[in-house]
């Protein structure tokens, strides 16, 4: 598919999530997707409870990490955030679904447009986020297995708690990332934020692979308090209409 053909057919924009039906998506060529310093062991990682979700940022002596490639023409995309999606119990909670079927937790790393100044600018545009969204599915509740690769994360859930509250985690903690980077076919569409003001500035790149995360580890989400003192127990969007839009297959 030409560069040209992948703008024109995006203008029919939309909202967040969709449902992904794998007979109806399109199979599309793209140059190589390259993410760059994510998973690096420098500087520090730092987690916040937000009151709606748990948010990591990387800070510190590293290099900034960057996405480019993919369908994302000549332009670069700055690391802002990981952050989490779940719901009540692990047969939902991710945003978007996969042939109408729903995966435990998703989560969401978002970019920015270097061409843009800032992230407030970024957000007016449609070319001005991309979102790296990855699927994770849950283990049964007796399992005594858990993802050694989130222990950096879930491990260290339980100091954040309260909403607000921010921690230390290691340098390294994104780096479960990596394996579904290897696989090299993701779905990719235009849509939007999943959360207010919902702006219609951002592309999409799913990976289909999902990632083990035990019901442990998943239940720790769950602990979170919001900003009235209750556990946060679901903050998913629900699955909105494709409206024309055309969902993509990077193979
Ligand atoms: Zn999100």
């Amino acid at each position: 598919m030409e560069s040209e053909e992948w703008i024109l057919g995006s203008q029919k924009s939309g909202q967040s999530p969709v449902n992904i039906d794998d007979k109806a998506v399109l199979p599309a060529k793209f140059p190589q997707l390259i993410l760059t310093g994510h998973w690096l062991n420098d500087g520090y990682a730092c987690m916040v409870n937000n009151g709606e979700t748990v948010k990591i940022t990387l800070t510190g002596d590293r290099i900034p990490s960057t996405i480019k490639g993919g369908p994302l023409l000549d332009d670069i995309y700055e690391f802002e955030n990981v952050h989490f999606h779940w719901g009540e119990n692990n047969c939902q909670g991710s945003e978007h679904t996969l042939n109408d079927t729903w995966f435990s937790m998703e989560a969401h790393a978002v970019h920015w447009n270097r061409k843009y100044t800032t992230f407030a600018e970024c957000v007016k545009h449609k070319d001005g986020i991309c979102v790296l969204a990855f699927l994770f599915l849950a283990t049964d509740k007796n399992c005594l297995w858990s993802n050694f690769h989130l222990e950096g994360i879930t491990d260290n859930l339980k100091y954040i708690h309260e909403p607000e509250i921010i921690t230390e985690i290691p340098a390294n903690c994104l780096h479960w990332m990596k394996n579904c980077l290897n696989v090299k076919s993701y779905y990719t569409y235009r849509g939007s934020l999943t959360t207010y003001p919902y702006n219609e500035c951002v592309t999409w790149i799913i990976f289909p692979k999902s990632i083990m995360i035990s019901a442990k580890q998943i239940d720790e989400f769950r602990k979170l308090k919001n900003n009235w003192n209750e556990e946060i127990k679901d903050n998913t969007r629900k699955v909105q209409i494709l409206r024309g839009r055309r969902i993509f297959f990077s193979c």
